[in-house]
């Protein structure tokens, strides 16, 4: 369904009924569910495949209620009044009550919130009146989905409804920021870079180092190292395809003429690069070729995610 009140009420009354509702994000499409109903979790986990310990995004749309599921202090007020609505996620420290069943969160002490800026996700949120789990619409390390018809190629009819809003905004996922360490620490990259928030903070904040050796279950989980990938091998940094490969290009320095090609900022525009990542990777996943190959991306401003996301893809 397109968004419409009607869509809006038949969402809400579906999370009621404890049903999975597909839903846009300024990032990505979500699987969204109630989260403090087991049943809808375990199916949001079943739907993807995804690994028991791999906890939720928990999405709400207010800082009242954000409040009642997590401790915030000073610093994380001020971050989230700063970012929210808006791409960055918060892992904090957990209060424990029947909004959030244990298993959205894999049992843990911490839980990860943010608030999207999506209106019908607010509304939906708002008249639900409880907060929503929705990790990416898409099987557990799979690309992720940024438009309506990847969950449609996902899950079908399994999912109980798609709110079909276009392609979203950004098209990579939520930063995530731990600020239950000391100093806190970037867990995830995203739109919003640490210096960013530094600025607004006044404090150190660790960097993620993507060359850091991962655990296989770490516990900032969803870490693990494989995501985001297509079935066809990934290879990244190539500026010549071979001619059984399908070609992710980036800038107007190749000049050469290979099919299947497609560019993800022409113009060199990073952001642009974001916003196709995943919906090109997923084109051209679709010509079952030999390999993908890419293009360097430089690695500066959103360039930096848009590496992380494909070096964990190629792993
Ligand atoms: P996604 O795969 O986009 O749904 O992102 C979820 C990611 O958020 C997880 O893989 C974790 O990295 C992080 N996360 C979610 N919930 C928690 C939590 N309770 N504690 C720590 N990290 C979390
Ligand atoms: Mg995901």
């Amino acid at each position: 369904m397109n968004e419409s009140e009607d869509s809006l009420k038949k969402a809400v009354l579906f999370l009621r009924n404890e049903k999975l509702v597909a839903l846009k994000t300024e990032t990505v499409y979500g699987l969204a569910c109630e989260s403090g109903s087991s049943k809808a979790i375990k199916k949001v986990y079943n739907l993807k495949k995804r690994p028991l310990f791999n906890p939720l995004i928990i999405h709400v749309n207010s800082i009242d209620l954000a409040e009642k599921i997590s401790v915030i202090n000073d610093d994380s007020r001020k971050i989230m009044e700063e970012f929210w609505p808006g791409p960055l996620t918060l892992i904090l420290t957990r209060k424990k009550n029947n909004l959030v069943h244990k298993f959205a969160v894999s049992g843990l002490e911490t839980i990860a919130i943010r608030i999207p800026s999506s209106e019908f996700v607010l509304k939906l949120i708002s008249k639900l009146n409880k907060p929503i789990a929705a990790p990416s619409a898409n099987e557990s390390g799979y690309i992720s989905a940024t438009d309506a018809a990847h969950v449609v190629d996902s899950f079908g009819e399994k999912v109980d409804l798609i709110i079909d809003s276009g392609r979203t905004e950004y098209g990579v996922e939520s930063t995530i920021l731990d600020m239950t360490t000391n100093p806190y620490e970037i867990k995830r990259l995203g739109v919003i870079d640490y210096k960013t928030i530094i600025k607004k903070l006044g404090k150190k904040v660790k960097n993620l180092n993507f060359k850091e050796k991962r655990p296989l279950r770490p516990n900032s989980p969803g870490q693990m190292l494989k995501h985001y990938a297509p079935k066809t091998p990934l290879r990244l940094n190539i500026d010549k395809p071979n001619l059984d490969d399908a070609f992710l290009d980036f800038g107007n320095k190749n000049t050469i003429s290979h099919q299947p090609t497609l560019n993800l900022s022409k113009s060199s525009n990073l952001k642009e690069a974001a916003f196709n990542l995943f919906y090109f990777l997923r084109k051209l996943d679709k010509y079952s070729k030999k390999r993908i190959v890419v293009a360097p991306i430089p690695d500066q401003g959103i360039g930096k995610t848009i590496n992380e996301r494909l070096k964990r893809a190629a792993s």
